[in-house]
């Protein structure tokens, strides 16, 4: 389970819809210490965006992998934006930045435009096989506080 605090996730929020403006998909990646499952901080990669997708820029993703590995942090979800439905498109199977079993990832729909909950987003769980098992509640793998 990833705990995680409702500031956080009205931060997410905040950076989805800012830096996506309505128009344009965006990521962000919830991390805390490496030895507990607690987020504590958002980070937002630099990337490029578009209506259908997102690249996250090689030498930040470098970067970031460096500073994560010294402070003693991990990623515990990746969560980014669709501009409808909240699904895992081919691409966001295939390259999630971390592919270790137990990994979350979160889709919010509608560019974040909506209510700050995770009533409607998508939800998965990267299993042993490699492949994504979608979760029907939030609080299957989430603590909101
Ligand atoms: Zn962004």
């Amino acid at each position: 389970m990833i705990a995680v605090s409702r500031d956080v996730l009205t931060k997410t929020f905040r950076v989805l819809r800012t830096c996506g403006g309505g128009a344009r998909e965006c990521v962000a990646y919830w991390t805390g210490a490496a030895d507990n499952d607690f987020v504590d901080c958002v980070e937002h990669p630099l990337h490029s965006s578009s209506e259908g997708g997102y690249n996250v820029e090689d030498r930040w993703l470098t970067e970031f992998w460096t500073s994560l590995g010294q402070s003693r942090r991990s990623i515990k979800a990746q969560i980014h934006s669709h501009p409808a439905a909240a699904f895992h498109s081919a691409t966001d199977d295939d390259w999630p930045i971390v592919s270790q079993c137990g990994f979350v990832s979160i889709v919010i729909p509608n560019f974040a435009l909506g209510a700050v909950s995770l009533d409607n987003a998508w939800i998965g769980r990267l299993r042993a096989d490699g492949k994504w098992e979608q979760l029907p509640l939030a609080t299957d793998v989430l603590m909101l506080s």
